[in-house]
């Protein structure tokens, strides 16, 4: 497998520590701890540019599953037009940021999404796309598969057609297999499948990853945050205590198992899990949204943590540098109300959105502590009080309503 030179040149700069990146044909390193400062500090104060870019194409997506973060429905008028997505492109580039999480909505219905992946690659910035998989067709497999620094990630929240559809809408299990039966038939390799754990499908684990062992492919489990249309199912689909208990149990004996930044709150039970164990938001995190605009990070669309936006003077560069919000992320955190738990090393509070959209203070517990104290926090969390998403971009109902959801609900 070569190595792209700009990726090598990279690689060197930032020191021989391999971080392994959940990407196909790339390999990262992460930051050399420089002597005496641990790599989470290092990271805690922010970097030059982010690790882990999201950028959400679209809003646009043809399903309408129950947990969007983004809320994601229909296309927004104001979204990057093509020549502005390459001016992006091409500032990440010069940023020398690694590669881009391209997502959405569904990024593949946006007409220019394939031009748009290719002028990515051309200027060495790599290209992870997460997909429903509806619009993956044998040629467009093949062309994905002639691509290098190309990663796909297609979703799939459940081992079984009824287990998944009920989150993510009928027809969708059926597609998302499809997609993965035409990327393995046109030899693209290890492509990833992407799960939320719900309280549905974490009974499932075990039937997900022979599913991906079955394809070649890499199972990567992300948690279920009260972000977007996620905020309405949060309580009725988030695993349960005993369940996220077993979660960690099964995670700590697959450390192949890609999770980014989902579940450090869990290694509050015991050894650390490995991927980034502390909430990057604003510091190697960050998202740039349909319409330009740069938040802390994917979970958290709210006016409460966007950070400017890329039309403005300055560009995302900018923002990543210079905006007063991520200034103020990258200081230290107050532990709050975790000051005195002895796990705080481990879980640092956790997940900064999850506390944010269930109503918690951000210095304190999340709402999934594993000690029980989020649950007595959410207890005393007025009715109503939480901050809401917004209806974002959901598709509006015959009656008027937003759709939040077209597919079965599970009884
Ligand atoms: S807010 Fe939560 S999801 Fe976002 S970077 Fe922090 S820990 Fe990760
Ligand atoms: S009290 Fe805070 S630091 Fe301790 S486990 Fe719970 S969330 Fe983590």
């Amino acid at each position: 497998m070569s190595q792209h030179p700009e990726v090598a040149q990279r690689t060197e700069r930032f020191g021989s520590l391999r971080y392994h990146y959940p990407t196909r044909r790339l390999t990262f390193a992460r930051p050399r701890a420089t002597a005496g400062r641990p790599l989470t500090e290092e990271l805690r104060g922010g970097l030059d540019a982010p690790i882990c870019l999201t950028w959400e194409l679209t809003y646009g997506c043809n399903l309408a599953c129950r947990h969007c973060l983004s809320s994601s429905g229909r296309r927004d008028p104001g979204e990057l037009s093509t020549g502005e997505c390459r001016e992006v492109i091409d500032e990440l580039a010069r940023l020398r940021v690694f590669y881009v999480n391209i997502g959405g909505g569904e990024p593949t219905i946006r007409p220019d999404f394939y031009d748009l992946v290719d002028h990515a690659v051309d200027r060495g910035v790599g290209v992870k796309f997460s997909t429903n998989g509806t619009t993956i067709t044998p040629a467009r497999a093949a062309r994905l598969a002639a691509t290098d620094y190309v990663d796909v990630q297609v979703s799939l929240d459940g081992a079984d057609a009824a287990t998944n559809d009920a989150v993510r809408g009928e027809g969708s299990y059926a597609a998302a297999r499809r997609a993965m039966d035409h990327l393995a038939a046109a030899g693209f390799g290890a492509f990833k499948i992407s799960v939320v754990v719900t309280r549905h499908n974490v009974g499932q684990l075990d039937a997900l990853e022979e599913l991906a062992a079955s394809y070649g492919a890499h199972l990567r489990l992300t948690r279920l945050r009260p972000a977007g249309r996620g905020a309405d199912v949060w309580g009725e689909l988030h695993p349960t205590a005993d369940q996220q208990v077993a979660l960690y149990r099964w995670l700590v004996e697959r450390p192949e198992v890609l999770t980014g930044d989902s579940f450090f709150h869990l290694s509050a039970l015991g050894a650390p899990l490995p991927g980034l164990n502390l909430c990057g938001a604003g510091r190697v995190v960050c998202l740039i949204d349909p319409v330009g605009d740069v938040y802390a990070c994917p979970f958290a669309l709210h006016p409460e943590f966007r950070a400017g936006s890329v039309r403005q003077a300055g560009g995302f560069a900018g923002v990543w540098r210079s905006a007063d919000l991520f200034r103020r992320l990258r200081q230290p955190a107050a532990a709050g109300a975790c000051a005195s738990c002895g796990s705080y090393d481990a879980c640092q509070g956790g997940c900064m959105a999850a506390k944010f959209f269930t109503g918690l203070p951000l210095e304190g517990p999340d709402p999934e502590c594993v000690h029980g104290h989020g649950e007595a926090a959410l207890a005393a969390v007025g009715p109503g009080t939480a901050p809401r998403p917004g209806p974002g971009h959901s598709r509006p109902r015959a009656g008027g309503e937003p759709v939040a959801f077209r597919g079965r609900r599970k009884a």
